[in-house]
């Protein structure tokens, strides 16, 4: 089987709120062509115009490489060794950030190819399913005022979920203020369900010391991205002094800062978003590290509906697997991307697709409705 063609798809609505910390307002999808008719998708959580160049561009030198370039007339079935391909082919631009994101998006595709020549889903791929069904957590920006945070969380208990998170928007601005808000929505949830909140690099160490002290009665399961993604000792030192979990990872890909995040950081649960981190190449790595030092993996989710599919598959084969998150945004790039929305059982939980690859089929009506060109 040799790969025929790498189509990059910018998606965007028609109005973007710059002013919100909200990535479902466009998204980046590819489609894998290959020679015996499988088209493999997968998507990058990133900026989706410099996706679709780093996809497209030609390339300026042999550590320059524009990817379709890299990738056309290979074997999509070798895809630890495209991965190396890309990573090697991109050098100069990329080993992080978009370059790393856009080889995501493909790493997704290949796997999704793989499944579907094997007949099995990716989860198989990864070692076997331990979970037809994974518990999810709602997740959405934080509103500015405790009505509409109990508006949210009512209507994520309504809708069935065990678990919210709400992150970003105004916190970080007033520690008083975001204990109004997160007491709002414990008092919403009642006892038994989790709450997490995402701190949205609003915080310092001390400030985040403080505010978990005075969030002690309101349950947090665990405190989001505090501090900037790479400030290890910052993570060592509020790690260090608070009982409370502390996540992160959203923001990195490859294996190396998960492992700076472990060993240096002290972190409690990495989030590695499969769109961003490397694809499921490297997400499996991360399992591995983390499965090694006895830490929570999480994956950060908070895009289309080929993410969520990406997530549950990754989860549903890990070891110690708690939650996916679920954005429960109000976005048609996050719930009308797929033929077949997802949707919660009775218990909060989302049922991993069991059909060959990713399991999900994009439909192209709505894909051509929100394209951008
Ligand atoms: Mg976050």
């Amino acid at each position: 089987m040799k790969i025929t063609a790498v189509e990059p798809i910018v998606l965007r609505l028609g109005k973007v709120d710059t002013s919100r910390a909200d990535g479902t307002q466009d998204a980046f999808v590819v489609r894998v062509q290959t020679d015996e008719g499988l088209v493999g998708i997968g998507e990058a959580d990133t900026s989706p115009h410099v996706a679709r160049t780093i996809v497209e561009m030609p390339s300026s030198h042999a550590v320059a490489r524009g990817l379709a370039e890299l990738l056309v007339g290979q074997d999509p079935l070798r895809v630890g060794e495209l991965w190396e391909r890309m990573f090697r082919g991109s050098y100069h631009y990329g080993r992080a950030g978009a370059a790393l994101h856009t080889m995501s998006a493909i790493d997704i595709a290949l796997w999704d190819i793989a499944g579907q020549a094997a007949g099995a889903s990716v989860a198989d791929l990864l070692g076997g399913r331990r979970h037809d069904a994974m518990a999810v957590y709602a997740s959405e920006v934080m509103p500015d005022s405790p009505e509409r945070v109990r508006e949210i969380a009512s209507r994520a208990v309504a809708d069935g979920y065990r678990a919210l998170k709400l992150g970003w928007g105004p916190l970080g601005g007033s520690i008083e203020r975001d204990v109004e808000l997160i007491a709002a929505a414990r008092d919403e949830l009642g006892p038994d369900r989790t709450l997490m909140v995402d701190a949205g690099m609003g915080y310092t160490v001390k400030r985040a010391v403080q505010l978990l002290r005075e969030l002690e009665p309101y349950d947090i399961y665990w405190l989001e991205e505090p501090l900037l993604a790479d400030d290890y000792d910052g993570y060592r030192r509020l790690s260090d002094a608070v009982p409370v979990r502390i996540a992160a990872g959203e923001a990195d890909s490859g294996l190396g800062p998960y492992r700076a995040l472990v060993e240096l950081g002290h972190l409690d649960v990495l989030q590695p978003d499969l769109a961003r981190c490397g694809g499921f190449t490297v997400a499996r790595q991360i399992a591995e590290l983390a499965a090694a030092r006895g830490v929570e993996v999480v994956p950060h989710c908070f895009s289309t509906g080929i993410l969520v599919a990406a997530s549950l598959q990754f989860t549903a084969a890990m070891s110690g697997a708690t939650f996916s998150e679920f954005s429960v945004a109000s976005s048609p790039l996050v719930n009308g991307l797929l033929t077949a929305p997802f949707a919660l059982d009775e218990e909060g939980r989302v049922a991993v697709p069991d059909g060959p690859g990713l399991g999900v089929t994009l439909d192209d009506a709505a894909v051509e409705r929100l394209r951008y060109r």
